[in-house]
């Protein structure tokens, strides 16, 4: 397997600014780089992480979602997804897929379960979303007849055309029960467009490229679905706890929301 350790990689940089160790020097150079560009990026990318772990909860607490579909997991953070909504089920299934080697070598960490639910992990491109449906590995954990959530958090600002995402997200929605979610979040140039442009342009001139899109794009993602409350947020508006709710939306440029199939 090769991890490119001299190339920068999204999930590292991401690991190494949210204070994780999976990272290489590559990374480390690239994320503060990318940083002096876009000084608010580590404060969005813990408050996306919080809104990964509020989100799952409400799913799982409010929704009754017992199955989740995480795709672009990222390196194992606490709490992982799994985490979060066994303790409130824990029969709750996950499947995690990510199409970074790296992340792959980090799996096994995330792949603990309670003894009641089951956590596996699939090697696989977002982009190629008929393998992902079609794998063994989903089919032996998710019951497709009963409602999945379909999370998709902080990629798809990694998916630089917007009806490319569309397709993958319709063609991802199409097969699961009436009741499934889709929940998302990626970023916005929308609380501080000139930091973000440079931010966005940064990772672009590190070999990642990336988009940074406004609400009413990132609203289309979600077209013949039904947006839930609180809409298409900044995330740390989304349910906010008392720590997001203390965020400056300066410092926040990403958004995020949920929506359900009917
Ligand atoms: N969802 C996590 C991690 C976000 S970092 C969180 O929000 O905390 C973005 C992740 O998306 C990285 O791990 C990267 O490897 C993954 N990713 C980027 N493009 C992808 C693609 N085309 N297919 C699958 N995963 C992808």
């Amino acid at each position: 397997m090769n991890l490119q350790t001299g190339i920068p990689h999204s999930a590292r940089i991401y690991d190494y600014i949210l204070g994780g160790k999976d990272n290489y020097p590559a990374d480390r150079a690239a994320a503060a780089s990318i940083v002096e560009d876009w000084p608010n990026l580590p404060t969005s990318m813990r408050a996306n992480r919080k809104f990964m772990a509020r989100m799952a909860h409400h799913l799982a607490a409010e929704h009754g979602i017992r199955q989740f579909l995480d795709i672009g997991t990222g390196l194992p953070t606490s709490p992982n997804l799994h985490e979060v909504v066994q303790a409130v089920a824990p029969e709750s299934r996950v499947v995690y897929v990510d199409n970074d080697p790296i992340v792959l070598v980090h799996a096994r960490a995330l792949l603990t379960s309670t003894p009641e639910g089951r956590t596996g992990y699939l090697d696989a491109d977002f982009r190629d979303s008929d393998a992902i449906l079609e794998s063994g590995r989903l089919r032996d954990y998710l019951d497709l007849d009963r409602p999945v959530a379909l999370s998709l958090i902080a990629i798809l600002h990694f998916i630089v055309d917007d009806a490319e995402v569309r397709r993958i997200i319709n063609r991802l929605m199409e097969p699961l029960a009436p009741g499934s979610i889709l929940a998302l979040s990626t970023t916005t140039l929308d609380n501080n467009p000139e930091v973000v442009a440079a931010g966005v342009a940064a990772y672009n001139a590190h070999g990642i490229p990336t988009v940074a899109r406004t609400k009413s794009e990132v609203e289309t993602f979600f077209n013949g679905l039904e947006i839930l409350d609180p809409g298409v947020v900044p995330v740390h508006h989304w349910h906010p706890d008392q720590e997001a709710a203390a965020l400056d939306d300066a410092q926040v440029t990403i958004h995020g929301g949920i929506a359900v199939k009917n």
